[in-house]
């Protein structure tokens, strides 16, 4: 769709220069399809127009013009999300935040951060480390990823296992509401007071409006850090040493896993130089003070052997960490040097029934012949398995989707959930009635009325029914008239 399809955007890029300035505003269709998708590019929309405000009144501006010509819009920050949350709207303005870097204080005496939503996760912590503090939540993708797109998604990293997810990290924010209203919710102080709707917008997804500033607690960098590298002979002893490490009492800094193709890809692409032979490598990190990590990492060590860790490599270095990380935070990545398409899948289950669900990917793997590489947060249960195909093949990504969705399957089944960190987006919405009931969903859907009763925030995401604000909440009878002109689809 372009501007001259539909009335609603005619006049609104001459309105969006005049208020934001004519470098903010894009309508050429080569320079639009920059914008086409986020990091799961499966799906591709080119947007009416982009708009690059520079300030908060910038977003002001362009949410109101599109409140009052009644055009959706989508946020986005560096594009990385990984379930199409960012997918622009064809008839739709996308309000891209990566002019809105600064970072505005580093509060020490506070321990808190307050940046505007384009800044880069990384750079917190690089502003903070003067001081001797961190940003904590530590996506794999820091080094690119949006703290606005962090708070959208309530992003989670490696080391949120003993340190918590985006909202645990969060003590305030400003956003702009649907209407155009900047609203602003906690500051500095740990707790407001009230009904809490910080905790709301983390993790909305950009549906209840656009975050324009982030106060973000600082952690103070740890005495000691102690990293351990585990080869295995395959996940279920892996898996084993995990749960009795936190068995244990021990809550290690970070707990991550990698199967035998997942580190095959990592080998390929950045030579890791894992131990030789092993089925499944763990990384272990500890920190904290220097004779609690001393006490803990020997209980760690011992666990490992246990459960038959056949090598161990303690870091003697930083340079050594980071030659331990370099494999796991490249395996999303890497999974490219062994198969040319991938889906990479988020899924929750308690970690005691890691071995299990473990073995059910195999075996889906092993009767659909898609293969699966197994890269994740073991600590916390959070899986990411990447989901092989060539799209060449007929048929192919069509059994690498199923594989994909029967896995969400079992993660429901066994106790957990379709998204741990990488939100639901457009990819995962139709899995939402496999985890919830209507009414669930309907309660859902009133709280983002009560913020966008026009609907006009990054709509078609998250749910699944193409409900409306003002709509009774309960079951529909007959087809939506949004179903019948195509627009939407009920799952
Ligand atoms: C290689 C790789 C590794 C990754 N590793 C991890 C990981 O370890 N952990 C993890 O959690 N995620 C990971 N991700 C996913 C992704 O990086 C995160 O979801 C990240 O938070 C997205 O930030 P972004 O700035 O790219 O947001 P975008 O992709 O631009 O947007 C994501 C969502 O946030 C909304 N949004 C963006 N900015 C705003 C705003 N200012 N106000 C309101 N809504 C907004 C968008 O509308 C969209 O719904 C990874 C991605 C890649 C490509």
């Amino acid at each position: 769709m372009t501007i001259d399809e539909a009335p609603a955007l005619t006049g609104l890029a001459e309105r969006l220069r005049a208020a934001l300035g004519p470098d903010a505003v894009i309508d050429d269709h080569q320079r639009l399809r920059t914008y086409e998708c986020d990091g799961l590019a499966q799906y591709r929309v080119t947007p009416a127009l982009v708009v690059l405000p520079a300030d908060v009144t910038g977003v002001v501006a362009a949410v109101r013009a599109c409140a009052e010509a009644g055009v959706p819009f989508v946020a986005r920050g560096s594009g990385t999300g990984l379930s199409g949350g960012a997918l622009p709207r064809a008839d739709g303005v996308l309000i891209v935040t990566s002019r809105l870097r600064r970072i505005i204080e580093i509060d020490a005496a506070n321990q808190r951060a307050v940046v505007e939503p384009g800044v880069i996760n990384l750079d917190i912590t690089k502003a903070a480390g003067a001081d001797g503090y961190y940003y904590a939540p530590d996506p794999s993708s820091q080094l690119i990823c949006s703290i606005g797109g962090n708070v959208a998604e309530n992003s989670g990293g490696a080391h949120c296992l003993k340190y918590g997810f985006t909202t645990n990290h969060v003590t305030g924010v400003q956003f702009v509401a649907p209407d155009g209203e900047v609203v602003r919710l906690g500051g500095k102080a740990p707790d407001a007071t009230g009904y809490d709707l910080l905790g709301a917008i983390v993790g909305s997804e950009g549906t209840l409006g656009v975050v324009t500033e982030v106060t973000v607690r600082l952690v103070r960098e740890p005495e000691a850090v102690r990293t351990l590298l585990a080869g295995f002979a395959g996940v279920d002893d892996a898996g084993a040493a995990t749960s009795a490490i936190i068995g244990a009492g021990v809550v290690p800094a970070a707990m991550e896993m990698m199967d035998a193709l997942a580190i095959e890809a990592a080998e390929a692409a950045v030579r890791c130089g894992y131990p030789d032979g092993a089925g499944a490598v763990l990384i272990v990190e500890l920190d904290g003070p220097a004779a609690e990590v001393e006490a803990q990492f020997a209980e760690v060590e011992r666990h490992c052997r246990a459960h038959g860790a056949f090598e161990i490599r303690i870091a003697a270095d930083d340079a050594e960490r980071a030659s331990f990380w370099r494999g796991r935070k490249s395996a999303f990545a890497a999974v490219g040097r062994i198969s040319p398409d991938y889906i990479v899948q988020d899924g929750v289950i308690p970690r005691t029934v890691l071995a299990e669900v473990l073995h059910r990917i195999a075996e889906l793997s092993r009767e659909t012949g898609i293969r699966v590489a197994n890269v994740f947060h073991a600590g916390d249960g959070n899986l990411h398995p990447l989901v092989l195909f060539d799209d060449a093949v007929p048929g192919e990504a069509e059994r690498a989707e199923e594989v994909s969705g029967a896995i969400l399957d079992l993660c429901i089944q066994h106790g957990g959930s379709i998204t741990g960190e990488h939100g639901v987006g457009s990819d995962k919405a139709k899995y939402m009635p496999r985890m919830f009931s209507d009414a669930d969903l309907d309660t859902m859907q009133l709280l983002r009325c009560a913020f966008d009763p026009g609907g006009l925030a990054n709509p078609g995401k998250v749910f699944p029914t193409p409900r409306l604000c003002g709509e009774v909440p309960g079951r529909h009878k007959g087809a939506h008239p949004l179903q019948d002109a195509g627009i939407a689809e009920v799952f």
